[in-house]
């Protein structure tokens, strides 16, 4: 480890031991005062965004609005999220305390530069640990933006940026100090990190891929339906882990759901990314639109119906949809991380279901129905972290978030985020 990151995470820890003797009411004060920074700064921040990864800026203004939703859900709830329980027994007393751990590393992705470094930072600061985040590498104005954010009163020693390769980062790891380590990214990323850790025995929390499916049953309102369906696939230019992306549509309303989809996504507005009527964006890098480009092609090539779009430019794809896509195809089988929809028809429930589990995923669910109390006797059937009846999957700080399977362990926000990185101590008194 170069001599620049062991000061970073020795200060980090240096001041872990002052940060985690803070009353919880002052760290609380200090999140108040983050809060102001950031929304301050909103705009600016935003277009930090937009330079860094081509994400419309309107759509990067909502991202550091949500950042301060964030913030405030832990000003209400955190201190009594984190005060622990007391037990009834024989012995006099008995109850738990929740305390922090130590340093905790936090390696973040560029598709929400700022909401997945907060929605990571923020818990694990206010439970008393210090962080050092690791940030994407082609997203350094966020990065650098970020840590400036973060240095208010109270804060000033407790956040750290690291400027280092993915693959380094299992050598950080290997540090004494890091007593923890939360990873945002693809399935390849978050295995080479769980092993490392697990070989020393580390807790980590793990957000992955998704290939959620977005079920349209057959009385389903498609009025409804469609705006829901091309913002759970296209916002964010399709680059998001909880992003609608296999969308299986029961066969009677299928040609019908293709051409409203068809006509909504023609909605969608490319442009200047700064002029804030942007609603689709380039994708974040090059390299990510030719993967995108390659699985459309091998797609195709199984048999596929390109119905529209297709193109790619640069790092510019065109929103597109495939027809006709059956679960031996790449687009079913893989992570289609930008905006590349594919439609399958099904007859029953029964079907649905086993086509949604039929993913090595197993992030979020969204179906759509009339009978909400038939699906929700059939909750327990689906293999995902998370199911959403009439509305498309979104991450909200109020409730948990995290996946199951290949995409991830552990969760995020709400209480269990706040204790992802805590020693949950039993304390028993005679
Ligand atoms: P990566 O997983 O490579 O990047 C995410 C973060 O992990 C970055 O900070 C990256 O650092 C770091 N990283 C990369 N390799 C390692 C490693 N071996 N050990 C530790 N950290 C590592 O994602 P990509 O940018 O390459 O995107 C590829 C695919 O990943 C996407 O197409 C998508 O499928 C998935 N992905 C999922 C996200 C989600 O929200 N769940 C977010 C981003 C990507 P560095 O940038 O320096 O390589």
């Amino acid at each position: 480890m170069e001599n620049k990151i062991k000061e970073i995470v020795n200060c980090a820890n240096q001041s872990y031991s002052k940060w985690r003797k803070q009353d919880i009411e002052h760290r609380i004060t200090y999140l108040k005062a983050l809060k102001n920074n950031l929304l301050a700064n909103k705009e600016h921040y935003a277009s930090l965004m937009t330079k860094d990864m081509n994400k419309p800026l309107i759509q990067a203004i909502g991202e550091v609005e949500k950042c301060g939703k964030l913030i405030d859900y832990y000003i209400d709830h955190g201190k009594e999220i984190l005060k622990g329980r007391t037990i009834a027994t024989e012995w006099s007393e008995v109850y738990v305390v929740n305390d922090p751990l130590g340093v905790i590393l936090g390696v973040m992705p560029w598709n929400f530069p700022f909401w997945q470094v907060f929605r990571f930072a923020v818990p694990t600061l206010l439970a008393g640990n210090t962080v050092i985040v690791k940030h994407a590498s082609n997203v350094p104005l966020s990065a650098e933006a970020l840590e400036n954010c973060f240095k208010v009163e109270g804060f000033e020693q407790v956040y750290f940026n690291v400027t280092i390769p993915g693959k380094e980062v299992n050598s950080l790891i290997e540090s004494p100090y890091i007593k923890g380590v939360s990873l945002t990214g693809s399935e390849a990323a978050g295995s080479s990190v769980a092993k490392k850790a697990g070989e020393l025995i580390k807790p980590v929390v793990l957000e992955l891929g998704g290939s959620n499916a977005f079920i349209v049953c057959q009385d389903a309102n498609l009025a409804k339906v469609i705006p829901v369906a091309v913002n759970a696939r296209f916002q964010n230019t399709g680059q998001s882990c909880i992003a609608g992306k296999r969308f299986l549509v029961h066969n009677a309303l299928k040609e019908q759901f293709i051409e409203q989809f068809q006509l909504e996504v023609s909605k969608l507005k490319r442009g200047d990314l700064f002029d804030k009527n942007t609603t689709i964006g380039l994708m974040a890098r090059e390299d990510l639109a030719i993967e995108l480009e390659s699985i459309m092609k091998a797609s195709i090539s199984q048999g596929a119906r390109l119905v529209f779009g297709g193109h790619r430019e640069g790092s510019w794809f065109e929103p597109t949809l495939l027809a006709e896509v059956t679960p031996e195809m790449e687009a079913f089988r893989q992570e289609t991380f930008g905006p590349l929809a594919v439609v399958v028809g099904f007859d029953t429930l029964e079907e649905a279901i086993q086509l949604s589990n039929d993913s090595r995923f197993g992030l979020g669910v969204s179906i759509f129905s009339e009978d909400v109390d038939l699906l929700r006797s059939r909750v327990s059937d689906f293999e995902d972290g998370a199911v959403f009846i009439n509305e498309m999957v979104i991450s909200d700080p109020r409730v948990p978030f995290g996946g199951n399977k290949f995409s991830g362990i552990g969760r995020e926000m709400s209480e269990e985020g706040l204790l992802a990185f805590v020693n949950k101590k039993s304390v028993i008194i005679k």
